[in-house]
């Protein structure tokens, strides 16, 4: 068969064979199809969709277009989480070493901010000297010594993803369920994990904008991790707010070292507990949620988790230091009555006119920049009451920060965080 065929194939709604996503993704990865091919397939998957059977064999074929995390040490779990991306997301940094504390390594491998949503790698590199490019050797010695690590993927691991969805990208076709699928699972099997948990998020800073897309993308993700060997289990969250209050860079970071020490947002501390519930249970590292929640609410209270933190930073080469800030403007509510909503799409956007995030890769990040949110859903204010701290080195006028709280007379509900468990 050749390529044509199984492009056209795809396009008429046929079920590939194993064979033929396999050779089709090899010939890719090899640099033996071109470019225009590759898009064409892309596209037919995107409105031809795939099934589970075809969204498991195009994985393993990019998981496969590289090389795997081989661990020493089989005896201790291996186990991580993926987040699909929210504004103010900054639960890797608490939940990796809280994890690493409960008896399981944690091989982390995280991405740059997407769009309207941060990144974990940009944030982290607001620490003096932390690496997040280390090898392959690097990150299995770090992860088998300290017990977490956190840094980009090697071009060894999963190099058919990166050029795939480089492609996608500039084609129109990412918002394809089996190819996001793919490419997601793609990246996190690399690590030869025992268990995998997901935070699918809806609402105005999500990929997914309602909770049945969500719901839809959690399930093809567990089954898919599932089919591969590995526990997998998802849960789907709101990100209609920011989770915690700080969005941004460093302004994260400091955030997420608040929750280590045991004084950061509530929701921050229960979203990571909640997830790192679903891998010890899986692991049979607790017997039921409750014992999950305690032990890793020990990891806290005790300093552990935050000495793990410290340990993580050091051995990948940062300094914890002062974190950057830059100058902080209020900003205050021209009316009162109840927050009914918060336009997340818009405090991201702000962070990246800021200089927060980037328009093209190439940008450059000012990791001094941010918003700190002082308000939630449902809270009542007052005309002139704080709503917001943006940290800026430019003027802030243009950004309409504004229009993102939407304030009115009548009460409002508070948002509920979690909503669904899928297993
Ligand atoms: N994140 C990924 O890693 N891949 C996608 O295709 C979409 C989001």
């Amino acid at each position: 068969m050749t390529p044509a065929q199984i492009i056209s194939r795809k396009r008429d709604g046929i079920e590939l064979s194993e064979e033929e996503i396999e050779d089709l993704i090899r010939q890719y990865a090899d640099d033996h199809l071109p470019d225009y091919q590759m898009s064409a397939f892309a596209m037919a998957v995107y409105f031809q969709g795939m099934t589970t059977r075809e969204t498991v064999v195009l994985t393993r074929a990019m998981l496969e277009s590289g090389t795997t995390l081989i661990w020493p040490n089989s005896a201790i779990p291996k186990v991580d989480k993926h987040s699909t991306g929210g504004i103010g997301d900054k639960i890797s940094l608490v939940l990796a070493p809280m994890l690493a504390c409960c008896g399981l390594q944690v091989p982390m491998l995280s991405g740059r901010g997407l769009g309207i949503t941060g990144g974990t790698l940009d944030k982290l590199e607001s620490i003096r000297g932390f690496r997040t490019d280390l090898s392959t050797k690097e990150i299995v010695e770090m992860a088998s010594r300290v017990g977490c690590v956190i840094t980009g993927a090697t071009n060894e691991l999963a190099p058919a993803d990166r050029k795939l969805y480089s492609l996608r990208d500039v084609t129109g076709s990412i918002p394809s369920e089996p190819l996001i699928v793919a490419s997601i699972m793609s990246k996190k099997l690399v690590e030869n994990l025992d268990a995998l948990v997901l935070d699918v998020k809806f609402g105005s800073g999500a990929f997914m904008k309602t909770i049945d897309r969500a719901r839809d993308l959690g399930r093809a993700l567990v089954d898919v991790g599932t089919q591969m060997g590995v526990k997998t289990t998802a849960l789907v969250t709101d990100m209609n707010q920011p989770l915690g209050r700080s969005v941004g860079n460093a302004i994260e970071v400091r955030e997420a070292i608040e929750t280590l020490q045991g004084h950061g947002p509530a929701d921050v501390l229960e979203l990571a507990i909640r997830l790192g519930s679903e891998l010890l249970l899986t692991q049979k590292k607790a017997v039921n949620e409750k014992e999950a929640h305690r032990v890793q609410l020990r990891t806290i209270t005790s300093g552990q988790a935050m000495a793990k933190f410290e340990e993580m930073v050091a051995a990948q080469g940062g300094r914890l230091g002062n974190l950057p800030l830059s100058n902080a403007t209020m900003l205050v509510a021209k009316s009162s009555g109840y927050v009914h909503s918060v336009d997340n799409a818009r405090l991201g956007n702000a962070v990246i006119q800021l200089g927060g995030g980037r328009h093209v890769i190439t940008d450059t990040i000012n990791h001094s920049v941010g918003l700190e949110i002082l308000v939630r859903v449902g809270r009542q204010i007052e005309t002139g009451q704080p709503l917001a701290r943006v940290f800026a080195d430019s003027d802030i006028e243009e950004l309409g920060l504004d229009e993102a709280f939407v304030i009115k007379p009548a009460p409002a509900e508070k948002i509920t965080l979690l909503h669904d468990r899928i297993h």
